[in-house]
């Protein structure tokens, strides 16, 4: 990979990565390092210029969605927005004598504290409130499951794993990540009836397919949506 910069009439730069490779035709693309171009070994400089120059418009755009997409890290300041069960709900804080029990009113997520100006305490009690209504609801969500299989789980916990959404050991145990309680219900549903099927199926086989299938028939489409949750679901530590 070369790195080169195109220059725009209008005086934007734009770094760029060339791949030169035998091919006759130019490729873009835009991954999470910027604008990447494959072009044919001998394109001459200014015509590879001239394409690119064809083509800023789009390349442009292209760059601007991409960073739109990218999430922003957590401030855990005032108004910072959240995720709740798939709603759109935003942090309030406010200074008060002594600590109240964080409040979710309407879309407000009520921190009332002396201790508002320190971001990693608000931090701390906005994770801890999560987990508070995580627990509860994926518990709900696995006993009814588990009364349909005629199965029995032993335990049910939340995890904070940073790659994994559950788990299911073979003491019955379910693991679930707190972060799910901020995607909308459905992508719970999928995570925990997927955790259930291990219960008959410790694989990925057909046969735990099968099991998934008919606890949650949706499975392939929500796996799919799944994966542009991630990023999103991963914003908070
Ligand atoms: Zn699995």
């Amino acid at each position: 990979m070369i790195e080169r910069v195109l220059q725009l009439p209008n005086g934007v730069s734009i770094a760029y990565q060339l791949a030169l490779r035998a091919r006759k035709t130019i490729g873009l693309k835009i991954t999470a390092q910027g604008l990447v171009v494959h072009a044919p070994k001998r394109i001459s400089h200014s015509q590879l210029q001239d394409i690119l120059l064809q083509k800023s418009h789009w390349i442009q755009q292209k760059l601007h969605q991409r960073e739109a997409q990218q999430v922003l890290p957590m401030q855990w300041q005032d108004g910072e927005p959240l995720l709740f069960m798939g709603q759109d709900i935003q942090l309030s804080l406010s200074r008060h004598a002594k600590s109240l029990p964080v409040l979710l009113v309407g879309d407000m997520l009520c921190v009332r504290s002396p201790n508002v100006d320190d971001p990693a305490w608000v931090a701390q009690r906005v994770l801890q409130w999560y987990a508070q209504q995580a627990l509860p609801d994926f518990t709900r969500r696995v006993q009814l499951l588990a009364t349909q299989m005629g199965e029995a789980v032993t335990r049910v916990a939340l995890s904070n794993a940073k790659s994994r959404w559950g788990s299911c050991n073979s003491l019955k145990q379910i693991r679930l990540n707190w972060r799910l309680i901020q995607a909308p219900p459905h992508i719970i549903q999928y995570v925990v009836a997927h955790e259930m099927a291990h219960l008959k199926e410790m694989n990925h086989s057909p046969r735990f397919y099968s099991v998934l299938g008919q606890l949650f028939p949706q499975h392939l489409q929500v796996e799919k949506e799944m994966k542009a949750w991630s990023s999103v679901l991963h914003r908070m530590a």
